[in-house]
């Protein structure tokens, strides 16, 4: 028969049913993945301006038994539309409390580590909760923790992220605001939060070689931020000549593949320092 809608059009294309299956397979497993242990953290660091590793932020990933690894730019969309990214977020907070105390070891007891929350997670009013009784099983000090929240999510349902955020800087807590520059036209907002941190999008790194408009951009968006006395990471660095640019900019953190990719705890462990690093 031939298609009369959207429906029926996605049924009869092979390649959209193959993912529409994944996706519904991908839903499904994820309570059994957490029972199972088929999550790991990963962890990329931030280099500050002296060439030292500032913090490390948690990146999570997916050893799939039938599927393989399957990578965070495609499961937490998933799992936000299934409503699951909130089971993720609490075995990240507690796997990052965890392992904190190893990081710890491994570079300073000042060394921070970044955990990144979804939008989902901040409409619910147990947030806070669970972060602070995953500190407290695991006796991190907050100090050791910074989160990262897009504006999107943040600007979703302001007054309570901010009463969030408010809340996790009393304890000592800092916050990065991720992908900055991608999503709001409106900058009021920040005359408003409590953040320490922006964090320029890697579409503006990308594009530091060869466009004078990202330049510029990039050049506004540091300077904003030490208007605010905010402080600046840029994401995304692969080449040499970015991370120049960058630091003539007095950028103070970066982070990217030209220092390190993401690794498991085990792989830092065995070699803490990046190749590039002072
Ligand atoms: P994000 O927070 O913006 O993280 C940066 C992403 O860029 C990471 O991808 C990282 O591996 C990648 N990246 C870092 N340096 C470079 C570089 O130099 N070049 C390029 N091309 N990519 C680089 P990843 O790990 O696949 O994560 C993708 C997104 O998934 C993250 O974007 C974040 O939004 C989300 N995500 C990852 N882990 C978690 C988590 O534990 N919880 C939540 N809620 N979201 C997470
Ligand atoms: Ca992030
Ligand atoms: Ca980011
Ligand atoms: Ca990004």
């Amino acid at each position: 028969s031939k298609a009369k809608g959207r429906g029926v059009y996605t049924i009869f294309n092979p390649e959209m049913s193959e993912s529409h299956k994944r996706k519904i397979m991908i839903a499904n497993s994820i309570e059994a993945a957490i029972e199972n242990n088929q999550f790991c953290l990963y962890y990329q660091p931030k280099i500050n301006q002296q060439g030292e590793i500032d913090s490390l932020e948690a990146l999570i990933r997916w050893f799939h038994p039938e599927l393989g690894a399957v990578m965070p730019s495609e499961f937490i969309l998933v799992a936000e539309q299934a409503g699951k990214i909130t089971a993720i977020t609490q075995w990240v907070l507690n796997q990052a409390s965890k392992e904190l105390a190893e990081l710890i070891d491994i570079y300073s007891p000042k060394i921070r580590v970044a955990i990144n929350l979804s939008v989902h997670d901040l409409r619910h009013s147990d947030l806070f909760d669970w972060i602070y009784n995953a500190f407290k099983s695991y006796g991190v000090n907050p100090e050791n923790v910074e989160f990262e929240v897009t504006e999107s999510a943040y600007l979703d349902n302001f007054s309570s992220s901010e009463n969030l955020f408010k809340r996790l800087h009393n304890l000592g807590c800092t916050i990065a605001l991720d992908d900055f520059g991608t999503g709001y036209s409106s900058l009021s907002y920040l005359t408003q939060i409590t953040i320490d941190t922006l964090k320029i999008d890697r579409q503006f790194v990308m594009e530091l070689d060869t466009s004078e408009r990202c330049r510029v951009v990039t050049i506004s968006i540091i300077d904003l931020a030490k208007r605010l006395s905010l402080k600046i990471c840029a994401e995304g660095v692969e080449t040499h000549s970015q991370w120049e640019y960058l630091n003539s900019l007095g950028c103070d953190t970066v982070q990217g593949y030209l220092f390190s990719k993401p690794r498991q705890l085990a792989d830092i462990k065995a070699q803490p320092h990046c190749h590039r690093q002072a």
